[in-house]
């Protein structure tokens, strides 16, 4: 284990902000895990686990205890009696790396989740999703480290809880496991997923588009939307989404159109039970919210509505001024309590107006 003292967090981070670690341990082996938090523990250090940095927001004060970063690497592979493959793979690798070689190979799974920035044991945590596919379905287990009793454990499927933007590892058991590895069971020479109107459009009907060039079609359209981090692309200095999409009942939706002075049929929405779901990023345009807003050095990034980026400079301040402007117009105009996506890491200076204990936080002795 590698341990270092008062570590700059903003350079591990997509979003560029916040301030120091006090204590910082990049792991390369799950032993290595143990004997982190052994550490934390033995000093009575919160520890917060940290993979690419892609979903944070670290604060302006940074982190008073153990930053454990994960950097445990490997791939193994072997065929399961039922045909699938399974990947065997370190909670390090990095998850757009393990898209392609899947694709290359032609696992299908996961090609719709290309371009997405981060590790692979960031991936369960809020069960990423983009363009009709979802992590959790493929996953087969997560190998982890239990943070209570230090003991590995096995994770099946079943046991994640996963659905959208969630699992176990971000709600009930939040800050309790560690993940090391992540089993994926894969369909070799699969047809690609393309449900997504997006994707769809790009290919004419009938077509057989290889996995390779579904996962090039999919980086292609983020990347046009600024949702592939790179460094020449300013508009790719956030946390991805900002806010999840939010569930409405029939009232609520009425009440949305009502408000953005639209018919009912004018609101984007599909049914999730016996409510629907409706896309934040028109709650955001429809209160005033559009790509290009600026406030100080935060803002909305010109390419998607929810993305809050980085403008240059900005501090974790900056960001939660941006954030709390937008939760609470959109609030008041349409009676919607927008959830945060990023994960706070240290103490985010909230201000007043927010609802105390509603920003998903971590951070566990
Ligand atoms: C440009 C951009 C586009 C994005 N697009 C999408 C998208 O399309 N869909 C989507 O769902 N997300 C998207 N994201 C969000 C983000 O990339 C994913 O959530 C990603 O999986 C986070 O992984 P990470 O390794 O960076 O985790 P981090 O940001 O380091 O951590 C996020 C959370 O996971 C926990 N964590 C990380 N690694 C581990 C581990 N090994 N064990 C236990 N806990 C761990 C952390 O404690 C924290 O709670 C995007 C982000 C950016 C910047």
């Amino acid at each position: 284990m590698e341990l270092r003292e008062h570590v700059a967090l903003a350079p591990y981070t997509t979003l560029g902000v916040g301030g120091e670690a006090r204590w910082f341990a990049s792991v390369v082996s799950q032993a290595d895990a143990v004997e982190a938090f052994t550490f934390a523990r033995e000093r009575g250090l919160p520890v917060f686990v940290l993979g690419g940095g892609s979903n944070v927001l670290v604060s302006d004060r940074g982190f008073a205890g153990l930053v454990i970063h994960v950097a445990i690497c490997g791939l193994a592979e072997r065929t399961l009696p039922n045909g699938r493959v399974l990947l065997e793979v370190g909670a390090g690798e990095s998850w757009d790396g393990l898209v392609q070689h899947t694709v290359e190979r032609d696992l299908a799974g996961m090609e719709c989740l290309a371009g997405i920035p981060g590790t692979v044991g960031g991936t369960p945590i809020q069960n990423v999703g983009a363009y009709g596919q979802e992590v959790g379905e493929t996953i087969a287990a997560l190998h982890c480290i239990d943070l209570h009793t230090l003991q590995p454990v096995e994770l099946p499927n079943a046991q994640c809880g996963f659905a959208y933007r969630t699992s176990l590892l971000n709600t009930a058991a939040r800050g309790r496991y560690l993940v090391t590895r992540v089993d994926f069971a894969l369909t070799p020479g699969g047809a690609p997923r393309l449900d997504y109107a997006d994707l769809r459009r790009r290919f004419p009907q009938g077509a057989m588009p290889s996995l390779v060039e579904v996962a090039e079609t999919v980086r292609a359209i983020r990347r046009s939307k600024g949702m592939v981090v790179d460094p020449a692309e300013p508009n790719s200095r956030s946390a991805g989404s900002f806010f999840r999409n939010p569930v409405l009942n029939q009232e609520l939706l009425e009440h949305a159109a009502h408000a953005a002075g639209v018919p009912l049929e004018a609101v984007p929405h599909w049914p999730a039970g016996e409510d629907f779901k409706v896309p934040a990023a028109w709650l955001l345009e429809h209160a005033g919210f559009v790509r290009g807003y600026t406030l100080g050095n935060a803002g909305i990034s010109a390419r998607h509505t929810l993305a809050l980026i980085n403008r240059g400079g900005a501090t974790a301040v900056d960001i939660v001024a941006l954030r709390t402007r937008i939760v609470q117009t959109v609030q008041e105009r349409f009676r919607v309590r927008l959830e945060q996506e990023p994960v706070c890491v240290g103490e985010i200076a909230a201000p007043a107006e927010e609802v105390a204990g509603e920003l998903p936080q971590q951070g566990s002795a």
